[in-house]
């Protein structure tokens, strides 16, 4: 039996945004702190991760924007939620 579960996750609940190559499958952890700017290659194997303009600004508009909302959340009308299913098979 399938038990499906909703997890609701808001922007300070987010501990990092991870990058996971898809050539070597390592994996980056960026921390709220450095929600700045955009990584450009895997820092393992090297593999160019941005590659076209539009990669560019919608990786580097969807991190800053992520950021401005976390710093500004307080005073914001709204609460930006995530809805992300967890299934589970017994
Ligand atoms: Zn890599």
């Amino acid at each position: 039996m399938a038990v499906e579960t909703t997890l609701r996750i808001g922007l300070t609940d987010v501990q990092r945004l991870t990058f996971e190559c898809q050539k070597c499958k390592s994996v980056l952890g960026l921390a709220p702190a450095r929600w700045f700017g955009t990584q450009h290659e895997c820092p393992h194997c090297h593999e160019m991760w941005i590659n076209t303009p539009d990669v560019q600004d919608a990786a580097h508009g969807i991190i800053t924007g992520l950021k401005y909302l976390l710093d500004h959340e307080a005073g914001l009308p709204f609460a930006l939620r995530f809805e992300a299913r967890s299934r589970e098979t017994e």
